[in-house]
């Protein structure tokens, strides 16, 4: 059985994307067998590892929506030992096609059942926004929610909404649904907000923030536009060694006990 973490937060830029390509990145390093699920319209995962979303005749709208097995959708990178489930431009009418269709909310989840042999970690990459394909990705987050917070100043604005939005899922359609970790990102040890706001979200999500804390850092910025992880863009930097924690720290709870 895969492990299938969904990436969420509605407020944008927060590092959803950087975190579901680099955290999957390091976990396909550790040898597991790893799919990042773009289902953000924007297609920014798609395109962090190098692939053109118009170039993309079908991806997740097509497992979405038009009932195509997810397996054969995949493109494989094999230097990164990386799978994905590109998104594309069209996707953005699933929002609003969604509606209308039956179990509008599962789809992906019922989708993504049929790989669940074939991986060992399934991320999805969320759009910031609360709507049909969110919650599509909430109902598909069978093993939790990791939840990427910038460490900035108002960072714990909107998350109270977005508590309240996975509790309201919990209670009338999913109650296994839990989050599974609160991710620090773009931290600046210089300054005191940053480990003011630390502090304020431990206090907000006890127990629940992973110690790997992401720090700010360029080459992450930039690794992007390379169509790399910075696994590979750029291995020795602290963003590297910081997602690579990540990774390790999840690895580590994750691992049966006994
Ligand atoms: P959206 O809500 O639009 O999908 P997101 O939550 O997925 O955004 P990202 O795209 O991962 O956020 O990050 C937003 C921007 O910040 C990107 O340009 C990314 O390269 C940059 N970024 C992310 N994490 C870091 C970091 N730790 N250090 C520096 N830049 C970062
Ligand atoms: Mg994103």
């Amino acid at each position: 059985m895969a492990r299938i973490y969904t990436l969420v937060n509605q407020k944008g830029g927060v590092g959803k994307t950087t975190t579901a390509i680099n955290l999957g990145a390091y976990l396909a390093k550790h040898n597991q067998r790893v799919l990042i699920v773009d289902i953000d319209p924007q297609a920014n995962a798609t395109s962090c590892l190098g692939i053109d979303k118009h170039g993309v005749e079908q991806g997740s709208y097509q497992a979405l929506l038009g009932g195509v097995s997810p397996m054969s959708l995949i493109l494989k990178n094999d230097r990164l030992n990386l799978s994905l489930l590109p998104s594309s431009q069209s996707l953005a009418g699933a929002e609003v096609e969604l509606v209308d269709e039956g179990q509008r909310n599962t789809r992906l989840r019922s989708a993504l059942n049929t790989l669940q042999d074939d991986f060992d970690y399934i991320l999805l990459d969320c759009p910031p926004s609360l709507g049909l394909l969110t919650i599509n990705g909430l109902m598909a987050a069978q093993d939790g929610v990791i939840i990427p917070v910038q460490c900035e100043y108002l960072a714990l604005e909107g998350l109270g909404q977005l508590t309240s939005t996975i509790q309201k899922v919990k209670a009338a359609l999913y109650p296994e649904l839990n989050v599974r970790g609160v991710v620090l990102t773009m931290f600046d040890r210089r300054t005191n907000l940053a480990n003011d706001v630390v502090a304020e979200v431990n206090r907000h999500f006890p127990k629940l923030v992973f110690q790997s804390v992401i720090p700010r850092s360029i080459r992450l910025a930039e690794a992007p536009s390379y169509g790399l992880p910075i696994s590979a863009y750029a291995p020795d930097s602290v963003g590297a060694k910081a997602y690579n924690a990540l990774a390790t720290e999840i690895l580590a709870q994750d691992k049966p006990q006994g």
